[in-house]
């Protein structure tokens, strides 16, 4: 049956769900972003692994120009002083066109965004009030705007506003008591890594992880540095941090500095509302040490997809369990990257390294732990 579906944030979330309705639906649907424009200028990279890639391929990422992204053979971990540990090949993951690729976050959005049009698009949105009127969702915006919807799918973020309107247990994100920095390197790094690869170099309390975005050899860095407080100002003394602990790092964190505090979603929670869904880090914001936030902002927008598609009953439940699985996957490896990355105590980091260099040969291991992530 054809649905009118309101879609609250135009990150890459929203933007994927509203490119599979336009191009293999007849749902009506409209995009509500509260800035006034796509956040094209930041610039950090981000890394899709195959399970998203083989998603965003079925709306033609495949047709993308090859220049703009990069295919990674390998993550090679050093420690913080350049010394190579092991090297987990990427490539026992790809599968035909679906390739492990890294890009820049803007070149997604630039790409997710053309088949949307701004016919889809209202900028400047926020929602003011919500209330049931005859089966549907009425949604009323602070520009006096509103829309009656069938479905309303919450897209906008970690801190996402509308989970306030329709829920009322509260599940604020935490502060994960560490900060990301991070850059663009636009000429060679003079560390001695392989630029093709993935470079991931752990250190105390931190650890740098530096990759292709684009065929221009440009590298994206970014730095996480376990910090109790977050301050702004205080960027250029964190990264300090860093580069004591090897001092060639020093022109890799020589241009402009960008930093955020990292958040995580301490509980997966369902929506209480039958015509309200969660994708994307509305639904669980992940720490960023499995590279899955985008990755499963995609798959949650396909599996959400699906569902209103095939038009069953019983979606929230569906959607909510499957959902809640993957996300517990990717939760758990990701803190447990967070923990195993960031040791202080050499005695834990040569233990670690001795574990890393064994496991990461392991098939059985690496199907395991990665294998389960990157299927789909
Ligand atoms: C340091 C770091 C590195 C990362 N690296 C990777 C990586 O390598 N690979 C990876 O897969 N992921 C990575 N991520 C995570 C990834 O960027 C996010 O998980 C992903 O962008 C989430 O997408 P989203 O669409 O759910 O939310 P967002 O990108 O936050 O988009 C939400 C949208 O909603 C809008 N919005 C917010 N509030 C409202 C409102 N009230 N009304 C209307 N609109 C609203 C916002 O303006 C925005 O456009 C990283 C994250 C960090 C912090």
């Amino acid at each position: 049956m054809k649905k009118k579906i309101a879609i609250i944030g135009a990150g890459i979330a929203g933007l994927t769900l509203a490119n599979f309705i336009k191009r293999n639906s007849d749902h009506e649907f409209m995009l509500y972003e509260k800035n006034e424009s796509l956040s094209l200028d930041e610039g950090y990279g981000i890394q899709l692994s195959t399970n998203s890639i083989k998603i965003l391929n079925q709306i033609e990422f495949n047709k993308i120009n090859d220049k703009k992204i990069f295919h990674p053979k390998a993550v090679d971990f050093y420690n913080i002083q350049n010394k190579k540990i092991c090297d987990l090949d990427l490539t026992q993951f790809n599968k035909g066109q679906s390739k492990y690729t890294t890009l820049q976050r803007s070149t997604l959005i630039e790409f997710l965004k053309d088949e949307v049009y701004t016919q889809h698009l209202r900028f400047g949105k926020k929602i003011k009030e919500v209330s049931e009127l005859k089966g549907k969702v009425l949604i009323k915006f602070d520009d006096n705007t509103n829309d009656l919807v069938d479905i309303v799918v919450g897209a906008d973020g970690i801190f996402s506003n509308t989970r306030s309107f329709f829920e009322k247990k509260k599940n604020e994100p935490k502060f994960k008591k560490a900060v990301a920095v991070r850059t663009i390197l636009k000429s060679k790094s003079d560390l001695t890594i392989d630029e093709e690869n993935i470079s991931l170099m752990m250190g105390k309390n931190c650890h740098v992880v530096i990759y292709p975005i684009n065929k221009n050899k440009e590298l994206n860095v970014v730095c996480i540095i376990r910090e109790k407080k977050y301050d702004p100002d205080n960027i250029k003394l964190l990264v300090g941090k860093v580069i004591a602990q090897n001092s060639d790092l020093e022109k890799v964190f020589k241009g402009d500095l960008k930093s955020w505090p990292l958040y995580f979603t301490p509980q997966i929670l369902p929506s209480t509302n039958n015509k309200v869904f969660y994708i994307g880090d509305a639904f669980n914001g992940f720490l960023p040490t499995l590279a899955q936030g985008a990755g499963q902002s995609i798959e949650s927008a396909y599996e959400l997809f699906n569902l209103i598609q095939d038009d069953k009953a019983e979606i929230q439940n569906i959607y909510f369990q499957e959902r809640s699985r993957r996300a517990k996957l990717v939760k758990r490896r990701s803190n447990i990257n967070f923990f195993a990355f960031h040791f202080s105590s050499l005695i834990m980091q040569t233990l670690r390294n001795f574990f890393m260099k064994f496991l990461v040969k392991r098939k059985k291991f690496i199907s395991s732990y990665l294998g389960t992530v990157y299927k789909n």
